[in-house]
């Protein structure tokens, strides 16, 4: 195996779509179309760190398909960041939008650097000359490109960078859509933040429930009882683990880069959030013993792994010794190419990054259309919906002569609010992308994998919109 070619995270994305694309029908010049990525903006600047030294910022934004206007994809703050991996990153963004059906085309940002080296002053100075120079170049802005969060960035960071955007474009209307994953009060929308957790979540949670795919992997129906491995506790592993756990799973393990940690009756997030908090590392948590390595978890024995951290941590040189019977990828390209071979002749199923965490980029659509529509989801219904559930209340109370206990007068009064609306859209978003892919897969035998599947679903979509465009005559 080690004679093998290694392949940069692009290549690899550009590999799974030419395995995809023997699929479709599409002719070879719009299959490269699709595939190229449009716009590179690489930049340098200079900023004044608190001690008075200078230093030059290396940062990117890639705009991979304008087939659907504005691009959409996060900024991630980390000292990995390079050109290669940001092109990757927004290719597998423009997928991940036509899969779920958001309106977009995909985009990525990356600024070369370690956020927990720098102060909070130097990073809010980093990101709004980042900004600036999106604005200059034309590369941020309602209608052309959204940016969001990613690795190592977060609403903080929104909020800096809508601040800069509207204060350079004043009078602009729809500015607040300039950018996604805002604070609440700077125009954010509520369910944001665990959305791309309870997007994994809701995709794991349709296949655990296809009688079909758990019939091969030798399982039973349903998220009670699994045991799941995390790997990551930033927001997306957080909430991922969060929501299994609360719907019944065993979190039998969690893995930071400076450690794992084991219980086989389950942890609670929550509490090893804390812990690592506290103490700087989640190792030695109560009642859990330390795994000798970070990578010891992945190779754990378990139902369900759910790698949420960062690209290519399942590769040639472990993947042989997963024994996971089916992998969730939270993050972006977690698995290389050789990991899906090995993955494929093992039986285990992937679910794909590029539609299972697509959570974020859907709920940051739901973001974007608040701004543009300037009103909270839920505020013309809400009472109109509560007034008339407690019609109907009553007129089913007086027909029957029986009353409903207090607490299903709650759930039946209940008018939907932000949250509740967010959440159901995003359910109904995952759930109809992982049939589509599924169905996709099963007619068609050949397809090796879901990844697969998912890809030949993407590129289907994105071929239709650039060919009603009508730039191929
Ligand atoms: N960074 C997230 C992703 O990789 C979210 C992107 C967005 O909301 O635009 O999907």
């Amino acid at each position: 195996m080690s004679s093998q070619k290694h392949y940069s995270f692009f290549e690899s994305v550009e590999k799974s779509f030419d395995k995809a694309s023997q699929f479709t029908k599409w002719e070879k010049g719009l299959l490269e179309q699709i595939k190229a990525c449009n716009s590179v903006y690489s930049m340098r600047f200079p900023v004044k760190m608190d001690d008075g030294s200078i230093e030059v910022i290396e940062a990117y934004r890639v705009q991979h398909s304008q087939h659907k206007s504005p691009c959409k994809g996060g900024i991630r703050f980390s000292e990995e960041v390079n050109q290669d991996e940001v092109m990757a990153l927004a290719s597998l963004m423009t997928y991940k939008c036509a899969i779920v059906n958001v309106p977009f085309g995909g985009a990525k940002g990356g600024i070369k650097i370690n956020p927990r080296k720098h102060s909070v002053y130097e990073l809010e100075k980093i990101t709004r000359r980042y900004t600036s120079e999106l604005v200059k170049k034309n590369f941020i802005g309602p209608g052309i490109d959204v940016p969001a969060p990613d690795y190592g960035t977060g609403e903080r960071e929104m909020a800096w960078i809508v601040d800069t955007y509207q204060s350079l474009k004043p009078g602009e209307i729809d500015a607040a859509g300039c950018v996604t994953g805002k604070p609440i009060t700077q125009g954010g929308v509520r369910g944001r933040k665990e959305a791309t957790g309870l997007g994994v979540f809701y995709g794991i949670r349709e296949v655990l429930h296809m009688p079909d795919v758990m019939e091969k992997l030798g399982m039973t129906i349903g998220v009670e009882g699994k045991t799941v491995v995390v790997q990551g506790l930033g927001n997306v592993g957080y909430h991922s683990a969060k929501f299994f756990r609360e719907h019944g799973a065993k979190v039998v393990s969690i893995a930071e880069y400076e450690g794992a940690i084991y219980n086989e009756n389950g942890l609670n997030e929550e509490e090893v959030f804390q812990h690592r908090k506290a103490t700087g590392s989640i190792l030695n948590f109560p009642g859990a013993t330390n795994l000798a390595k970070s990578g010891d978890a992945l190779e754990l024995a378990c139902d369900i792994l759910i790698p949420a951290a960062l690209e290519n941590v399942i590769n040639e040189t472990n993947a042989d010794r997963v024994k996971a019977k089916l992998i969730g990828e939270a993050a972006n390209g977690p698995l290389s190419p050789e990991a899906d071979e090995v993955f494929i002749k093992k039986g285990i199923v992937v679910v794909p990054d590029m539609y299972l965490n697509a959570g974020g980029v859907t709920v940051s659509y739901f973001e974007w259309l608040k701004n543009l529509s300037h009103v909270r989801y839920g505020r013309m219904e809400k009472r109109f919906t509560e007034n008339m559930n407690s019609h109907i209340l009553e007129q089913i109370e007086g027909l029957t002569g029986k009353q409903v206990s207090e607490a299903q007068r709650k759930v039946i009064m209940h008018g939907a609010e932000e949250v509740d609306l967010v959440h159901s859209g995003l359910e109904e978003t995952m759930i109809t992308a992982t049939r589509e892919i599924m169905e996709i897969w099963r007619n068609n035998p050949s397809i090796p994998d879901m990844r697969t599947a998912a890809y030949v679903c993407a590129i289907n979509k994105v071929g239709v919109s650039y060919t009603e465009l009508g730039i191929f005559p």
